[in-house]
């Protein structure tokens, strides 16, 4: 019987485990605990409306702070669990308190992967993940100021456009031959680099970052230099080198972590009484047939439901096909599905037009989708990638076709 559920980590995937969790009905103990001092909040606007500073602090909330007490949750903000004792199903906090559990789950989401640099520890060198380090970029990319951008992933590129329309001159150096390498295709980066270059931001890809170096005698950042030998003068650095998952506690405490916390598509750890959901997760994926680890709100909001319904004892596998959105200026991109393992893409609407989509297939089964500015067209591709349609290559490409006529 679970009388007592403790929730690790206060962020979107904890904030929708305890939503299911009081709407089925589960009438015992709800403790969540969360190292951060306030309550869950939203992370998209950080690298968007909130950096920009158009979107305040009290509306990144989740949910109002009335929503924990009117559910009778018990909120530990500002704390840290420092141990999982397993044998007495109890968590040790950093005050010394004890909390103790019938079922745990493990929401402690991913942090900013750190770059092992000559001068990473030079001022300002940032990282985003908190609404306190939006803060911080946002104090050190004055108007007219230099950012470096080190990496041109999602993340790096959101914070490129919003620091632009602010007004700082913005450079982002990619390892990689190309933007957006791990998310999108060729065609999606090309798009993506025109329009940031447009804008006046200078992308560099190809560009492995090899020190960042100082003003003489000081501690503030003069430039970045690159493999090449390259200097890209500098006020500011901002690293997007990808995230990592939070796993230190539960792999301590004995449980099989990997590429995030082992879990089953139960959202169940190594351990029956602990579940684990969100970005700290290695799941797998029964749609695909492979184990994935993602980095989305929509992951978070599914596991976190679909963890409060099986630690309920309501046998619920999580087996969504996921989706992902990034906003750049005024284009919205949308990934829907896993694109790895395709053999073919099919472009539909031309990118000049500037709104289009790239539709991944395999075997002539439709697996993922990229679109700009194409809502209808990721719409449909949630449905028919969950069924597992086969579209018709030409009908496909056809941008005036909804996307549903071409299966
Ligand atoms: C700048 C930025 C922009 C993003 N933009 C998008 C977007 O446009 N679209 C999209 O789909 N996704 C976006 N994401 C990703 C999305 O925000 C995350 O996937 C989502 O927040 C994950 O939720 P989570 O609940 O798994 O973890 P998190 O939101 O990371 O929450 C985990 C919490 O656990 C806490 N914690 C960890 N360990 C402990 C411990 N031992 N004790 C107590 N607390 C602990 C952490 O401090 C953290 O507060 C963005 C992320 C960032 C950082």
């Amino acid at each position: 019987m679970i009388e007592q559920v403790a929730i690790v980590g206060a962020g979107q995937a904890a904030v929708q485990a305890i939503d299911v969790l009081r709407r089925q009905h589960f009438a015992g103990g709800i403790t969540l605990i969360g190292e951060e001092a306030g309550p869950p909040y939203q992370r998209p606007p950080l690298s968007k409306g909130y950096l920009a500073g158009t979107v305040a602090s009290e509306r990144l909330l989740l949910r109002p702070r009335t929503f924990y007490e009117q559910r009778a949750v018990t909120t530990l903000f500002g704390r840290r669990v420092e141990e999982i004792v397993r044998r007495e199903r109890r968590l040790r906090l950093d005050d010394g308190r004890t909390v103790p559990y019938d079922a745990l789950l493990l929401a402690t989401g991913s942090r900013a992967r750190p770059l092992a640099l000559p001068g990473a520890d030079l001022d300002p060198v940032l990282t985003l993940r908190t609404a306190a380090d939006a803060d911080r970029i946002r104090a050190a990319c004055a108007v007219g100021g230099r950012v470096v951008i080190v990496g041109g992933g999602y993340l790096g590129l959101e914070v490129a456009a919003t620091l632009r329309a602010q007004g700082a001159i913005v450079t982002v150096l990619e390892q990689a031959g190309r933007v957006l390498s791990r998310v999108a295709c060729p065609p999606v980066s090309a798009f993506y680099t025109a329009e940031h270059e447009r804008r006046g931001v200078r992308i560099v890809c190809g560009a492995g970052v090899r020190e960042i170096v100082a003003h003489e005698g000081q501690n503030r950042v003069r430039a970045v230099i690159t493999e090449d030998g390259e200097t890209h003068l500098a006020d500011a650095v901002v690293i997007g080198a990808g995230a990592q998952p939070v796993t230190e506690l539960a792999a301590a405490a004995g449980l099989a972590c990997g590429d995030g916390i082992e879990v089953d598509e139960y959202c169940r750890t190594s351990d029956l009484s602990i579940y684990a959901a969100g970005d700290c997760t290695h799941h797998p994926s029964l749609h695909y047939g492979r184990k994935l680890r993602l980095e989305s709100v929509d992951n978070a909001f599914e596991q976190g439901a679909s963890a409060a319904l099986n630690l309920m004892g309501r046998p619920t596998p999580h087996d969504k096909v996921p989706w992902f959105w990034s906003d750049q200026y005024d284009l919205k991109l949308v990934i829907v599905g896993i694109g790895a393992d395709h053999d073919a893409i099919v472009l539909r609407g031309d990118p000049a037009g500037r709104a289009f989509s790239a539709c991944y297939l395999r075997g002539g089964e439709l697996i993922a989708l990229e679109s700009v500015n194409m809502p209808r067209d990721q719409l449909a591709a949630r449905k028919l990638i969950a069924a597992r349609a086969r579209p018709d290559p030409q009908r496909l490409a056809d941008p005036g076709r909804p996307l549903q006529d071409a299966c």
